[in-house]
């Protein structure tokens, strides 16, 4: 019989009915908050709600309007915003935007609650106090970072908050304080495995022994690819900034898929293009409705992930569903080593700058590991015949307009007039040659 960790035995474990009417109340409660927002007076009163009490049981879920990015967009910068300004005490946006960024207000009690559904996880996912918790997703406005490290800190892990990036560091903080748990990007991972040994430190040298891997689509090979390559237990983690962040669902130890936490969110899947909710165990655009969070209630989010419910439960003996890897996206959002890129956003960047001219085309791509994003720009022809030290300019300019908007540098090629693909109908910008596994 398997060992399970529980943070929170009697939430976790809970039966679906009592679980159910406790959703019940708190959406009855969100639907109050929300309609404190301007968002939401709107799109509620439309649909005929006015008041929490014209929710009466869970089916009432189905009047509700969905909520897309683009409301978030619109709500943009207090829209969304359901309580007092005094009483916020954290903003977190999401790390892609096209434009105008999607913020999210928390209360003291929005991160206290956000950050129990993350200790949650975390012992769920088989970590103890005793473990040294290195923390590999970037810090700030991202929720990747501050989400685990509040999470990790209420388990009473020894939490290393080193950030993204810079991988020697990396190595020799995980040497140099025996680090046993990694929450990183499954593409970070990779990269961090083929510089082991560079510089002396190896695998025998680390302590590790799980790792939390998230924030961009990853496949089951690439888990066992991990696995076996660093002899750790690797653990899917998903969330996005709308809903919190990180602690949306993640997977216990039997590593089936992740549960949601039901407690604190509905799920539901839809078909994408007609809204219609769909059965258990179709796939469909994941919808969810946050049922905790008081300073911004999100109500119906069309996430665009696609993905599955698992009609049956888990070994663990928790109750709450499990949810599919996530299998795709509706939209053109790319993820490039964990960051967030719209096609539209390197658009605007570029189409700003006067020596670009009209064609350009996206190519994504694996250099070793890691994703890279390759902008290829069509220039004016003056310009193409002109000097090197004029091109390699225009070069750096591009790559710093885009940097500004993406967070990351991407590679930039200046073509010649004519030579990229012209398309007559839908132009198809983006090339992904990444391995599907
Ligand atoms: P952000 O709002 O920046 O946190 O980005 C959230 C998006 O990242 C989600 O909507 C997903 O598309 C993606 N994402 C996060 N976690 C995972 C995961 N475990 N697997 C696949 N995609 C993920
Ligand atoms: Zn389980």
């Amino acid at each position: 019989m398997m060992d399970v960790p529980f943070w929170n035995r009697e939430i976790e474990t809970a039966e679906r009915s009592c679980l159910r009417r406790l959703q019940l109340q708190r959406l009855r409660d969100t639907v109050g908050w929300a309609l404190q927002t301007h968002l939401y007076k709107r799109k509620l009163g439309q649909a005929g709600i006015h008041a929490p009490d014209d929710i009466k049981s869970l089916q009432d879920l189905r009047r509700i309007p969905y909520t897309t990015k683009d409301d978030l967009r619109l709500s943009f910068p207090k829209g969304l915003l359901a309580v007092d300004m005094t009483e916020v005490i954290r903003v977190h946006s999401s790390s892609g935007t096209t434009g105008i960024p999607t913020v999210i207000y928390f209360a003291r009690d929005d991160v206290d609650n956000w950050t129990d559904l993350l200790a949650r996880s975390i012992v769920g996912a088989g970590a103890t106090p005793a473990d040294v918790f290195q923390n590999m997703m970037t810090y700030g406005m991202f929720t990747g970072g501050l989400g685990l490290h509040y999470g990790a800190e209420r388990v009473g892990m020894t939490v290393i908050p080193i950030g993204g990036g810079n991988t020697k560091r990396q190595i020799q903080t995980m040497k140099d304080f025996q680090t046993t748990v990694l929450h990183v990007t499954p593409s970070y991972l990779l990269h961090i495995h083929s510089k082991l040994g560079e510089d002396g430190i190896h695998r025998e040298d680390l302590a590790l022994r799980k790792a939390f891997i998230g924030a961009e689509p990853h496949s089951e090979n690439t888990r066992r690819k991990l696995q076996d390559l660093l002899h750790i237990d690797a653990y899917n983690s998903y969330g996005l900034s709308e809903l919190n962040g990180p602690g949306v669902a993640f997977e216990c130890v039997c590593k089936k898929d992740m549960h949601v936490w039901e407690d604190a969110y509905i799920a539901e899947v839809i078909n994408p293009d007609t809204g219609a909710v769909l059965k258990e165990g179709e796939e469909g655009e994941l919808v969810l409705t946050n049922l905790v969070r008081r300073a911004t209630p999100i109500l119906r989010y069309r996430t665009r992930d696609l993905a599955f419910l698992y009609p049956q439960g888990c070994d663990c003996g928790r109750t709450h569903r499990r949810l599919s890897r996530i299998l795709g996206r509706t939209d053109d959002m790319l993820i490039i080593n964990g960051v967030n890129v719209f096609p539209s956003q390197i658009e605007e960047r570029i189409m700003k700058i006067p020596e670009v001219a009209t064609n350009y085309q996206i190519h994504v791509d694996k250099k070793g590991v890691l994703d890279r994003l390759t902008v290829r720009v069509e220039i004016c022809p003056k310009l193409f015949l002109g000097e090197a030290t004029v091109l390699e300019a225009l070069k750096r300019k591009i790559v710093e307009e885009l940097r500004s908007s993406i967070v990351i540098s991407p590679q930039v090629e200046l073509h010649e007039p004519g030579s990229l693909p012209v398309f007559e109908g839908k132009a198809k910008r983006v090339v992904d040659e990444r391995p599907k596994d």
